[in-house]
């Protein structure tokens, strides 16, 4: 391959050399010219005024002084040695503070010549003092724009030593664009696009971006590279897509007994309409003859596990397997449980599959998969080990794909020959922006309707004074025939002391219970499943009326009786989680009520969180709130997000762009699907050389 200009080492750019290009990148990964134009400011500040130190009047804002070192002095030793400068204009002064450094500062600032400095000042004494400034020749800097928007640079601490902080890798953007001039990278979508989004040309928008002639200029190209960025990620997704959708798949035209006997006898209640729709569309894609890809998305509580079930019929009816996947071994137990007694008056094989199954009854069971002896068959992870063959796989659906990575998603659905249909349950309702990416690659159905005669859950933040009244409310529903859950906290890196918290609150419970001779389980992830299984029945049984556990019963348990979820320590769960273990309770007629319950003290940020569920019983708009708190890497796991490696767009904030992006690019594709199209050349010669591999995590088969 020709080596292009944008493809030189940085070293060979004035200024870097072989040291500088090893850090740069070893730091922020830049390697060539290219790496460098995209690596783009993560904010402004502006730089083309000077401000008299006697205007100074807020701390934590940028400003920018011109004037005269007047005195040098170092106080302190050791670690607490600082080297101070005394910075003076024609209107005052005041004192720079340098920590780090010391000495290589102290070496290269000279007294009597003209600095400009620049940083946040800092108020003490009622007096003003800027730590660790930028400090900087006036005569050096004549040379760089001095521009109300001066882009920002990402630098680290040992680039900072080796002179490259965001000053310096702008000194190196500016020889770069000397030196490339005209020669910024070719053009890389349509005339069309341009014209209609109003788009800055390509060479334009990076030049901009950089150095910003205007306010004006500076928006634009910012929104022409998110929009290009954006815009690319959805033409590959939606490319994926199609792909799939061209996946030969078996066609289930039966609609049999099996389907029919759960339907008039097993179903004790009447579909709601969003299940009914849902249902169509599913029966659609099994008949289209190519494989189905389709996300459920409801609420907790919407009724998401009789869409599977009844999925589960009709793949049987026509002579096929099928596998439930989950997330925990707890809800396996439970799907597994509710659906041999659905069917309990039919001749299906239902078997369960977990970490925990012993090694002969797992051995029996991997040959029945084989043979076809089994039917269906609910399980954990372990359902994707390599070793485990099926006769002839179907159907695949996943309940709660939140939880699992994209990565085992991926996985299963290799299995069969022919691919089998997919199905993908969720309950955390993902915001449209999100879901357009992490799962743009799959046809959408929303449940949107709530089973009927279902009471808003009354939800309400106490505090750990309030104990006594919520025990003895506690005792008082008990006593009225219903049950309760109480949440523990329970994550990694405190896991010791909030199992100590979780005996020590099973305790206090039991102690004040059993004085009323009422019967507690406890559930945490350390237990043995036969263990946990055992709790878990005598908690559905309504033998145990308080179910003390850690988060392993976060997702899908299903018991109606139980009409309380008290979360202990609530402040330390996410907004998301908070929702899905309120989910527990209101899944029946009865009036159901929510206890957050939290130390006096709160952040804002949890206050927040609170507020937020005590107002607001709807999915979406939590998961929107939850977003905006931690943004979409959280939400989704680092890993998928991490994947996307997005420069400068940013999924939460820039949904109204993607959203366009996403309908152009699916229009370019219905037109001219391979990109061949004379007025495509662009996008596709971008899209070839960058993207073909990109998203390849996101398909399924
Ligand atoms: P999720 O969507 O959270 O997985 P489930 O499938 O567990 O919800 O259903 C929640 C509860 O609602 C279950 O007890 C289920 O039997 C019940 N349910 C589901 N659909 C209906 C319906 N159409 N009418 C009445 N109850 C329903
Ligand atoms: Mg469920």
């Amino acid at each position: 391959m020709i080596n292009t200009f944008f493809d030189t080492s940085l070293e060979f750019l004035k200024g870097v050399g072989p040291i500088k290009s090893k850090l740069l990148f070893k730091e922020l990964g830049l390697k060539t010219y290219r790496d460098l134009i995209y690596f783009f400011p993560f904010r402004y500040t502006d730089r083309s005024k000077y401000l008299n130190i006697n205007q100074i009047q807020s701390v934590n804002i940028d400003v920018q002084l011109k004037g005269k070192i007047s005195q040098i002095e170092i106080i302190g030793s050791g670690r607490k040695k600082r080297l101070i400068f005394k910075f003076e204009d024609s209107t005052g002064s005041i004192e720079l503070v340098f920590f780090k450094r010391i000495s290589w500062i102290k070496k290269f600032i000279k007294k009597d010549q003209i600095y400009v400095v620049f940083g946040k000042p800092n108020s003490f004494n009622s007096k003003f003092s800027i730590i660790h400034p930028e400090i900087e020749l006036y005569e050096k800097l004549k040379n760089l724009p001095q521009q109300s928007f001066c882009p920002v640079y990402h630098s680290t601490e040992l680039l900072r030593k080796n002179n490259l902080n965001s000053r310096g890798i702008l000194k190196l953007m500016n020889e770069l664009f000397i030196k490339s001039k005209k020669l910024i990278e070719e053009e890389n979508l349509s005339d069309n696009i341009i014209k209609k989004n109003n788009l800055l040309k390509r060479s334009e928008a990076v030049f901009n971006i950089h150095f910003p002639e205007n306010e004006n200029l500076l928006s634009r190209a910012i929104y022409r590279m998110k929009y290009e960025e954006l815009f690319f990620l959805q033409l590959s997704i939606l490319k994926n897509k199609s792909i799939n959708h061209k996946n030969k798949s078996f066609k289930f035209r039966e609609i049999g007994k099996h389907f029919n006997s759960f339907f008039y006898d097993s179903l004790l209640f009447e579909l709601t309409g969003a299940q009914k729709k849902v249902m169509k569309e599913i029966r659609k894609d099994l008949l289209s003859g190519f494989q189905m890809n389709r996300l459920v998305q409801g609420d907790v509580g919407s009724g998401k596990t009789i869409i599977a079930i009844m999925s589960f019929m009709i793949c049987a009816d026509n002579g096929f397997q099928s596998c439930l996947m989950v997330p925990t071994e707890v809800l396996a137990f439970q799907h597994y449980n509710s659906l041999t007694s659905l069917c309990s008056n039919s001749n299906l094989n239902i078997a369960l599959l977990t970490g925990s199954t012993k090694l002969s009854e797992r051995k029996e069971i991997l040959e029945k998969l084989d043979n076809g002896n089994i039917n269906i068959i609910v399980g954990t992870h372990s359902l994707i080990q390599p070793n485990i063959k099926f006769k002839n796989l179907g159907l695949v659906v996943i309940d709660e794909q939140h939880k699992f990575g994209v990565a085992q998603r991926a996985s299963l659905s290799q299995k069969g020959i022919t691919s089998p249909h997919i199905l993908i349950l969720t309950a955390t309702p993902i915001p449209r922006t999100l879901a357009m990416t992490f799962y743009g690659d799959l046809d959408v159905s929303v449940i949107d309707e709530m089973p009927p005669g279902r009471k808003q859950i009354k939800t309400v933040h106490k505090f750990d004074k309030d104990d006594d009244a919520i025990l003895s409310f506690l005792l008082d529903k008990i006593k009225q025939g219903e049950q309760a859950y109480v949440i523990f906290p329970l994550i990694e890196e405190s896991e010791k002391l909030d199992y100590k918290n979780l005996i020590s609150g099973f305790n206090k419970l039991q102690n004040y219970f059993s004085q009323h001779n009422i019967s507690l389980s406890m559930l945490h992830g350390k237990m043995k499943s036969d263990e946990k299984n055992e709790q878990i029945e005598r908690f559905v049984q309504n033998k145990s009326k308080i179910m003390i556990s850690t988060t392993v019963i976060e997702v899908g348990i299903d018991v109606k009786n139980a009409s309380i979820m008290v979360i202990e320590n609530a402040e330390r769960f996410g907004l998301s989680q908070l929702h899905q273990l309120r989910g527990r309770v209101g899944r029946g007629n009865l009036q159901s009520y929510c206890i957050l319950k939290t130390p006096y003290k709160l952040t804002h940020d949890a206050k927040y969180r609170m507020n937020i569920l005590v107002e607001s019983s709807d999915g979406f708009e939590i998961s929107e709130a939850d977003l905006r708190l931690r943004g979409p890497g959280d939400m989704l796991g680092t890993r998928q997000s991490g994947m996307l490696n997005l420069k400068i767009a940013n999924l939460v904030k820039d949904g109204n762009i993607l959203t366009i992006a996403r309908h152009d690019a699916q229009n370019i594709l219905d037109e001219d699907f391979n990109l061949i199209d004379i007025q495509n050349k662009s996008i596709n010669r971008y899209f070839a050389k960058n993207l073909h591999q990109k998203i390849k995590w996101m398909k399924i088969s």
